[in-house]
């Protein structure tokens, strides 16, 4: 536990091979995590009550994906959330990113397959041609805080869950926050604008092959910043990204 894994896995749509850093996914987690949770009960993320990773209850705050507007989002890729960034949602989903709960990932990581399942930018032809999930990035230091980059571990699952409905996904680490990137909490805009300016960057060796689909996923939007900043940096690199995907959405900004 806390310490990163390098995990290797032949992509479902080309068989490249993705190299990156991820959670618990080694020998000895595989070992551990069912010991642990023989021993330790198991609750819910959202509401603490004992049984599921999700209770019913909470798992239903993940739904259908809903158009938002995050002011920072106006020009570029439609953004879509599962749900509200509030109560038991927003505490199932500080428990898994910032609480040691990483078994929260399979439920969270299926919510985000059945939702990326019914996008609407997502077509059948882009469906066919295969989905490559691209997961926003942590910076450096937080990433080590968590033991890892908790969204792709998430996109992995997400991936798995779309392979096993017949739609070929993968995984492509094709992001990351350059040095000097500071924490957002409590930025405004303007100020998280400045912060990530120029500082995502595209990881070349990350990047899917020309002409296929791209989804960007986060756990959570606000003002959108961060969703912009990685959907020009992919932009650039001529990508097509035809969704940004997000568990939550700040309710300020969610659709009505
Ligand atoms: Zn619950």
């Amino acid at each position: 536990m806390g310490t990163a894994t390098t995990v290797v896995h032949n992509c479902p749509v080309t068989g490249a091979r993705d190299q990156s850093t991820g959670w618990a996914a080694g020998t000895l987690g595989e070992v551990l995590n069912p010991l642990l949770d023989l021993l330790l009960p198991v609750e819910c993320g959202g509401c603490a009550v004992p049984g599921p990773l999700l209770c019913p209850d909470c798992a239903g705050l993940l739904g259908a994906p809903v158009r938002v507007y995050p002011p920072c989002c106006t020009a570029g890729p439609p953004v879509y959330a599962l749900g509200t960034y509030r109560g038991r949602l927003r505490t199932a989903l500080l428990a898994y990113k910032e609480r040691g709960r990483r078994d929260l990932a399979a439920p969270l990581g299926a919510a985000l397959a059945s939702a990326l399942l019914q996008l609407p930018s997502l077509d059948a032809q882009r469906r066919r041609a295969g989905v490559w999930l691209v997961p926003v990035p942590s910076r450096r230091v937080a990433a080590g805080r968590r033991g890892g980059q908790h969204m792709t571990v998430l996109a992995r699952l997400a991936a798995a869950s779309l392979a096993g409905a017949g739609v070929a996904a993968a995984v492509a680490p094709a992001l990351r926050v350059a040095p000097g990137v500071r924490d957002s909490v409590g930025l405004a805009a303007a100020a998280r604008q400045a912060n990530l300016a120029g500082r995502v960057l595209p990881r070349r060796a990350g990047l899917p092959p020309a002409g296929t689909a791209v989804v960007l996923i986060d756990d959570v939007v606000t003002t959108g910043t961060t969703a912009a900043a990685c959907a020009t940096a992919l932009l650039r690199t001529g990508t097509d990204v035809p969704a940004i995907v997000v568990l939550a959405a700040a309710s300020c900004h969610a659709a009505s």
